[in-house]
């Protein structure tokens, strides 16, 4: 018999990235007497994504910028399936955020000669808005919002892993939240009156990906259990220049910053020759999707360099400038042996962000009295794809805005419930199935899964393959639950923590899959084979995907509200919305 402690507080923050340390002080903003609690799965300032952030952060600042050109950048480039009043909130609230982020919690930009914010470009922008702080602007922002979290009375959960979201015992509505302490393996249920999801989803489950290690989809694996829907959960990003160091080595899926072929950088095949153009007239500055398919299909014709990728070639730009400009970039390849200045060093396309998560409303409250959403959790806010710079602006922006509506809806009566007691021990027991199983090989399930999701619901897809995924996953389901521990103390068992990390990654690939197949279109970074075209864009339609059985799940599609503009407009004086993005933005056209 496992014990389960037991703590209450009035606001329970799963996950301690931008999403959730603004969260926290934005709910203590608004009430500084509330108890709010971080609970979270690795160390604080340390974990998560919003710490890697490296190009910057978008917002409409600059003379001759606006708000109504960021968020028409966000829709075309979203291909017309973004949540516009989703995405009207993260435009809006990203001026609201940036000055508060420097002027409140001490960020430091980098700045123009005259002292205004610097502002870069980034790919899919019709405007420079990229704020950063040189190339690692994830760091200065975390950094700041922990010295700020660390200064008021929040209680820290560390390592404190969630595992279940657990509703009130009338089923109405949550009331907690099951966590493993993993420096002792013990349980804790915290009850609160609100609960934040903001585990910051990842797609970890692919062969290559740049997501933080601890992130393996359990905010997802957790709003699924407990009935909710996800969304767009075929819209997997894919960057197209991530390092292929090895086997190995964790360095392998890491990025390569997207400036490299902005500033001029080639991308070659095994054989030495440029590609790009062979796809599509802008060559290595295409979009990521593009780049991303493009590599792929000359991997796939067997084209590939030495370890199966392509190269990206710097050399002629001149190696000294290269080292100049690109300082991070060169000492993180030298660290692994390559010389990214004056050499050849090898890339992949590599797995980076989900579009896709749980439904919120731009409040952030959820489907379930209680439960609230923010950050890469949840789904609708950059449709097909997400602009490089809009990842870390949704997740301060909402983190925010989670916060407050936490405050005011716990000040407007929202209360501790009881729990449905059953469904504690039952989550506990759940997580506690291994450890009767005999030890199996569960590096090799995860090598496995990694390998099906590349090759069938990764770059290229089509109903063939993705039906292939779909007996894959049932047989590693299955190989999964009848693999053990092969230890029975669960202090710091790490054997442990990844069993359960595979099981999130198993049923989050599900819903990935399930919405890959729903979509018969192309669009953003979902391409069909077999569907190329992108549709109608005044037809357009979003997927939705819930569990509606042990391993079933129920897809569907709902069409596009249109709340702020259609397709044909836009809210730019004197300019037409983006043209349809045709056959020729999508496809690559060079034959495989
Ligand atoms: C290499 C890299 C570079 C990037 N560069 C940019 C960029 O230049 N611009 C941009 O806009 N975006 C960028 N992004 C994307 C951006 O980092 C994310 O969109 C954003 O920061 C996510 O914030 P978040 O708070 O939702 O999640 P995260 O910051 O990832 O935080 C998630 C938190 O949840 C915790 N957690 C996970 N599982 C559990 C669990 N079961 N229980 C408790 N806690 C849990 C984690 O430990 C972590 O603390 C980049 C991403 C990567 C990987």
């Amino acid at each position: 018999m496992t014990t389960i402690e037991r703590q209450s507080t009035d606001i329970l923050i799963l996950g301690a990235g931008g999403a959730g340390l603004l969260a926290a002080l934005h709910a203590l903003r608004a009430n500084p007497d509330l108890d709010v609690t971080i609970a979270v799965k690795g160390l604080m300032g340390k974990c998560g994504c919003t710490r890697m952030v490296q190009g910057g952060y978008n917002v409409a600042l600059a003379e001759g910028d606006s708000i109504e050109r960021h968020f028409m950048d966000t829709i075309a480039g979203g291909k017309w399936l973004p949540n516009q009043d989703l995405a009207w909130a993260l435009v809006n609230g990203a001026v609201e955020r940036i000055v508060e982020l420097e002027n409140r919690y001490g960020c430091f930009f980098d700045r123009n000669p005259d002292g205004t914010l610097h502002q870069k470009a980034f790919a899919g922008q019709s405007f420079d808005r990229t704020v950063h702080k040189g190339d690692l602007t994830g760091i200065e922002i975390i950094n700041r919002l922990m010295e700020q979290v660390l200064a008021q009375p929040v209680r820290r959960l560390e390592e404190h892993r969630a595992v279940a979201l657990i509703p009130s015992s009338d089923g109405t509505r949550i009331a907690g939240a099951l966590l493993i302490d993993m420096r002792t393996g013990d349980f804790h249920f915290v009850q609160a009156k609100a609960v934040l999801l903001a585990t910051g989803g990842g797609p970890t489950m692919y062969l290559y990906h740049t997501p933080s290690g601890e992130k393996s989809c359990d905010g997802m694996a957790m709003a699924l259990r407990a009935g909710l829907a996800l969304r767009d959960m075929e819209m997997v990003q894919f960057h197209p220049t991530g390092l292929l160091a090895g086997t190995d080595t964790r360095m392998t899926g890491t990025v390569l910053e997207e400036g490299l072929r902005g500033a001029g950088g080639y991308l070659l095949n095994g054989a030495g020759e440029r590609f790009m153009f062979d796809y599509h007239p802008h060559g290595e500055r295409a979009t990521r999707d593009i780049v991303s398919r493009a590599i792929f299909s000359e991997m796939r014709a067997g084209r590939g360099g030495e370890n199966g990728g392509v190269y990206i070639s710097m050399a002629h730009l001149g190696p000294d400038n290269v080292a100049r400009d690109f300082k991070g970039m060169v000492k993180r390849c030298a660290d692994c042996g390559f010389d990214l200045a004056g050499g050849l060093v090898e890339v992949v396309p590599t797995a980076h962000y989900m579009m896709g998560g749980m439904i919120f409303e731009p409040g952030c409250r959820t489907a379930l009295e209680g439960l609230y959403g923010a950050g890469e959790d949840t789904g609708g806010v950059h449709g097909a794809n997400r602009l490089g710079g809009n990842g870390v602006a949704n997740s301060t922006v909402f983190g925010g805005v989670a916060g407050a509506t936490m405050a005011g809806d716990i000040a407007a009566g929202l209360d501790l419930v009881a729990p449905d007691e059953a469904a504690i021990i039952e989550a506990r027991d759940a997580v506690l199935a291994p450890f009767g199983q005999p030890a199996g090989d569960l590096n090799a399930l995860r090598e496995r899964l990694a390998r099906l999701m590349w090759d069938e619901v990764g770059i290229t897809r089509d109903a063939e393959g993705l039906g292939r995924a779909f007996s894959g996953l049932d047989q590693l389901d299955g190989e999964l639950r009848r693999t053990g521990i092969g230890d029975s103390d669960r202090a710091f068992n790490l054997t442990w923590q990844d069993w359960l990390n595979l099981e999130s990654q198993i049923m989050v690939a599900r819903t990935i899959a399930k919405a890959a197949l729903a979509r018969d279109n192309s669009r953003g970074a979902h391409y069909r084979s077999d569907f190329p075209e992108p549709g109608d864009l005044a037809q357009s339609f979003f997927t939705t995907v819930r569990r509606s059985g042990e391993n079933d799940f129920d897809v569907a599609t709902e069409p596009v509200a249109f709340t702020i503009v259609s397709p044909g407009e836009s809210l730019i004086e004197g300019e037409a919305a983006a043209p349809p993005a045709g056959p020729g933005a999508t496809q690559p056209t060079r034959p495989t």
